[in-house]
């Protein structure tokens, strides 16, 4: 590997705790301390992104390269961080959090100016870990791996993921939360983004009257991801303010559009830059339901299901509002900016569903019919992304009224079935006023609606099978997610097999990574 970093940025600007003292404690004031990662007696190389490592100029993975990817006898260049950040969880506030573990190793520039920061994560315990051991288990580190790529390749904003592997340490966790700890394998995945910024590090500074920090915070967030703004240079801070809005809700759009539930929505896992940042419990809408929590500490409330996303980005928004409040200084504008999410977020959903049926634009016709659509969804809760791979590749006169039942849980009785034509109906009836052709309407579907999704019970038996030192299902799920829209592997193109339904780590996950 090439690794070349320029000068910490965090480390230069801001105040930090350079003691590398290792305790875990609260550092006010402070963004960052330095940090020693663990020592891992026995690492062991597992997978290496070549294209990723391409893009950012890293180089080709060799064997002695094994120590930085576990983030052992690091070079004296690298000055590993951590961060301090706050944060609302569930709705409550939770003060400092921080990088409980991930560890920066540094910033990347490539030729066209553009920087990239370098972190591990699972690589030991921090000042922020809390009581938490700073290690990741392999369940969860392929999760995050493979997860994030695939969101990056279905076009959606998206820390990535560089490298996994194992640590050679075993690390107990309770997966279910019910007094059953047990040792899994510990691995370290090293994962990339512009910046991994998240609302939590203002709140950190402004619920501590830090405005000084806070401002120094703000303007370094603007000049180095959103220059747009930087050069307008008046009213930056309200600027900056839209933009984290709209990106937010696109992000949430572009979430639905694939059936993407994040599961742990808290503001610390909010990017400043309108990233999907932290893959915990998530997962694939598979059979359509808006209540849907793939999180099982998040069950009693269902704060986090697919249908409250978009509400839940909005009150996150406004915790970042009254963060940034001693910036901007006008209650007005941003409760204008705030509700103002609204129009823009149903907008840019009816447009995300109407392209998903085929359609270019959305007016009033469509908008009926989007609501039948949506009535139908919630009643009969066929699997989201097999619905529009069987509706894309359906035909008016030809396909037979048994088309559409792979997609099912159940089998529909007459009534249910009389619903679904119904709709094709309406469907097929809007097409043809709109003279939109066969192709047009496949083309556009083809282009919106990914044909493979990363589904949870896949995950689980990748998981299963790389335990077992079988690295074949990985490599599968690997090349499948680099063509999420053409996909035609059909061993992965099914809903998910009845015996996964109650698995634990399938449909259900809790926060124990
Ligand atoms: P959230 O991402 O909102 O669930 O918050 C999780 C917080 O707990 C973050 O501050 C994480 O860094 C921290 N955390 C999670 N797992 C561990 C762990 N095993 N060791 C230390 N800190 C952890
Ligand atoms: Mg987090």
């Amino acid at each position: 590997m090439n690794l070349t970093f320029i000068q910490q940025p965090f480390l230069a600007i801001f105040p930090c705790d350079y003691s590398y003292h290792p305790g875990q404690r609260s550092i006010p004031k402070y963004i960052a301390c330095t940090v020693q990662p663990a020592v891992f007696p026995n690492p062991e190389f597992i997978f290496y992104n070549e294209k990723l490592a391409h893009q950012l100029a890293l180089g080709e993975y060799q064997s002695q390269d094994l120590n930085f990817l576990a983030a052992q006898n690091l070079p004296s260049n690298i000055k590993p961080y951590s961060t301090a950040y706050a944060g609302h969880q569930f709705g409550n506030w939770a003060g400092q959090l921080g990088d409980g573990r991930a560890i920066y190793a540094g910033t990347i520039q490539l030729d066209n100016g553009k920087t990239y920061e370098l972190q591990w994560k699972g690589a030991g315990a921090t000042p922020f870990s809390r009581r938490g051991d700073g290690r990741a288990v392999l369940r969860s580190s392929v999760r995050e791996f493979l997860m994030s790529e695939a969101m990056h390749h279905l076009g959606i904003p998206t820390t990535r993921a560089l490298s996994l592997c194992k640590t050679g340490e075993n690390v107990i966790r309770d997966i279910l939360y019910n007094g059953n700890p047990q040792a899994e394998p510990g691995a370290v995945i090293i994962r990339t983004a512009e910046s991994f910024l998240r609302f939590g590090h203002f709140e950190w500074f402004s619920a501590q009257n830090e405005i000084e920090t806070l401002k120094k915070l703000l303007d370094f967030t603007i000049q180095n991801y959103f220059p747009e703004i930087e050069v307008k240079k008046e009213n930056k801070y309200k600027e900056y303010f839209k933009i984290i809005t709209k990106k937010t809700a696109d992000l949430i759009v572009a979430w639905q559009r694939v059936g993407f539930v994040h599961g742990v929505m808290n503001t610390d896992n909010m990017s400043a830059i309108g990233l999907t940042i932290d893959y915990g419990p998530f997962g694939m809408l598979e059979e359509y339901n808006e209540e849907y929590t793939p999180n099982t500490t998040d069950i009693p409330g269902r704060r986090y299901a697919f249908g409250a996303q978009a509400q839940i980005a909005q009150w996150n928004l406004w915790k970042l509002a009254n963060a940034l409040f001693p910036l901007i200084n006008d209650a007005d504008f941003l409760g204008q900016e705030l509700e103002s999410y609204n129009d823009y977020f149903l907008q840019k959903q009816d447009e995300m569903n109407a392209h998903k049926l085929g359609f270019e634009k959305v007016d009033a016709s469509i908008i009926t019919l989007l609501d039948f659509w949506q009535e139908m969804m919630n009643k009969l809760q066929p699997d989201y992304t097999l619905f529009f791979s069987k509706l894309e590749t359906w035909e008016y006169h030809t396909s037979d009224k048994d088309h559409f039942n792979p997609c099912f849980y159940k089998s529909l009785d007459e009534n249910e079935q009389l619903i679904v034509q119904e709709f094709l109906e309406q469907y097929a009836k809007l097409l043809l006023e709109k003279n939109i052709t066969e192709e047009q309407r496949k083309e556009k579907m083809s282009q919106t609606n990914p044909k493979f999704v990363l589904r949870n019970y896949l995950l689980f038996e990748c998981i299963e099978e790389l335990k077992m030192g079988n690295m074949n299902m990985f490599h599968q799920l690997f090349e499948a997610i680099q063509n999420p829209y053409h996909c035609t592997d059909e061993t992965l193109l099914q809903k998910r097999p009845e015996r996964h339904n109650d698995q634990p780590g399938c449909s259900t996950l809790s926060c124990s990574s």
